[in-house]
């Protein structure tokens, strides 16, 4: 009874500066399992206090809610995020634009304004919608639905991606789905560790993914905790966790650390220089050969070597670079090739993706080149940029990027841009990385070099300056 009154504050309280600075905004990372991506954050509320020392939501939400202060609270948690965000902006964050999802209460789903007070703060610091997620739990759906799908809709309209939290722990989420569209279902973490058999759970949400995989909607797993989870969601089709396996809920400078050690792992470069070995310049990496005929000859410059490739029938006397140097949607990818003799779309550089791939080609049968893009599902699957072929025993810079925030793939031809292409679907899930061939075609006949894979779309100022660098 005592602990009770410690907790209650009145909402002149909870407002004031010095009270709001008891209240800390934590951030659980939400991990893409299959690009090493970060995919977004949770804000998650932690009060700091005097007497009580840091407490759980769990401890003081229920009274927050009792006495309906619970709205300023969930606001304050809002703005902290708007906040975070137009600093990560300012400071050049390369996670900057990543969603942020906040929890928020029953109580906003009565109040007509609440739209447009989410509206005014994300707007006072300048955070695209679409970067803002909120969550709304599943037992908030008990009563009154007609008036949650208005406000649900309402919050849409603003631009705002709507997360259903702790999906499965209550009774009427899964009926709520024919009238809402959210963006995001979040998997209860009851599955993965809950009272009943996990066999059962695993049933479960085996069914919970591919509901979700049919209706289009991101899928989160909250409350991984172990790799086996890991590889069963995974296997699922389940593509993003969050869970004490990747990381507990952490301040604030402890999250910009978690992240920045974290993307310079996933969106790392690599370079494969292949002048005299196949190793990647870090050491990590070892691409392989296939086949035979290959010798180090004379490179770009005097004192450089470059990979011959003889050529040789379909996938035969190729390399292949290993997978993981490539774990991100977006990509640019730069080689020096010098071709002894041009046959009809013999790759370069070729990927295979689980639906699609990319090839680059000194000579298309248009007699182009050609930097093909191709994504099986859907529209747009076939994506070319070209330019005049290559000349026989010339060095030649080649680049192709792509940026799958905003789906543009431009090409570049000696640091000079020959072609951009809008509407290109993302290609996901590498298969294979080869050079100097393909699945389809004979190999390539000739040189290659300096091959360099960014995990991110490079514009046409640093792809010039990569070119210059090489002079
Ligand atoms: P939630 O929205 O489902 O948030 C996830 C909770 O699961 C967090 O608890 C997090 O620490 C916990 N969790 C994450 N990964 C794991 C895991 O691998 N294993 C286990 N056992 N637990 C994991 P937390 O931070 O204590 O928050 C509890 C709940 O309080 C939240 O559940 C959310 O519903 C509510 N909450 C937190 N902050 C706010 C807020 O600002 N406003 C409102 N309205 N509710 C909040
Ligand atoms: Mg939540
Ligand atoms: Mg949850």
């Amino acid at each position: 009874m005592e602990k009770k009154e410690t907790l209650k504050l009145s909402r002149d309280e909870l407002r004031s500066d010095l009270k709001k600075n008891e209240f800390l905004v934590y951030m659980q990372p939400q991990i893409d399992m299959v690009t090493f991506r970060l995919h977004g954050a949770e804000a998650l509320s932690r009060w700091m206090h005097p007497t009580e020392g840091l407490l759980s939501p769990f401890a003081f939400i229920p009274y927050f809610e009792e006495t309906g202060i619970i709205d300023e609270l969930d606001l304050y948690v809002f703005e902290e995020a708007c906040r975070i965000k137009a600093d990560w902006k300012k400071q050049g964050k390369k996670y900057a634009d990543i969603t942020i999802s906040v929890n928020m209460s029953r109580v906003h789903l009565h109040n007509p304004d609440f739209p447009q007070t989410l509206s005014s703060i994300a707007d006072k610091y300048e955070i695209s919608h679409d970067e803002l997620e909120i969550e709304i739990t599943e037992t908030v759906f008990v009563a009154d639905t007609e008036t949650l799908i208005q406000s649900i809709s309402n919050i849409k309209k603003q631009g705002f991606l709507i997360a259903l939290d702790d999906f499965g722990s209550g009774f009427s989420g899964l009926n709520l789905l024919k009238d809402i569209t959210v963006d995001t279902i979040k998997i209860d973490k009851s599955f993965l560790h809950g009272s009943g058999s996990t066999e059962l759970g695993k049933i479960i949400i085996k069914n919970i993914i591919a509901l979700c995989l049919d209706l289009k909607v991101t899928v989160i797993t909250e409350g991984i905790e172990a790799e086996a989870q890991i590889q069963y969601v995974k296997k699922c089709g389940c593509t993003i966790a969050q869970g004490f396996f990747f990381s507990t809920p952490i301040s604030l400078s402890e999250f910009q650390e978690f992240a920045d050690e974290y993307l310079k792992h996933a969106l790392a470069n690599y370079t494969f220089h292949l002048d005299g070995d196949l190793y990647s310049e870090d050491g990590n990496y070892d691409a392989m050969t296939v086949g035979r005929g290959f010798e180090y000859r004379d490179g770009r410059s005097e004192d450089s070597e470059a990979l011959y490739f003889p050529g040789g029938p379909t996938a035969i006397n190729v390399v292949f670079i290993p997978k993981e140097v490539l774990v991100n949607d977006s990509y640019t990818v730069a080689l020096w090739v010098n071709p002894e003799q041009l046959t009809e779309w013999s790759s370069v550089f070729y990927v295979r993706y689980a639906m699609g791939f990319i090839s680059i080609a000194p000579c298309a049968d248009t007699g182009l080149l050609t930097f093909r893009i191709w994504n099986s599902s859907g529209m747009n699957g076939w994506n070319d940029i070209e330019s005049e072929k290559l000349k026989e025993n010339e060095w030649t810079h080649l680049v192709l990027s792509f940026n799958a925030k905003t789906n543009i793939a431009a090409a570049y031809v000696n640091g000079q841009c020959i072609g951009t292409l809008d509407n290109v679907p993302t290609n996901r899930y590498v298969e294979e990385i080869i050079i100097g061939g393909d699945n389809f075609k004979e190999s390539f006949i000739g040189c290659i070099s300096e091959l360099v894979i960014y995990n991110e779309a490079k514009d046409e100022a640093f792809i010039k300056e990569l070119y210059d660098s090489y002079r």
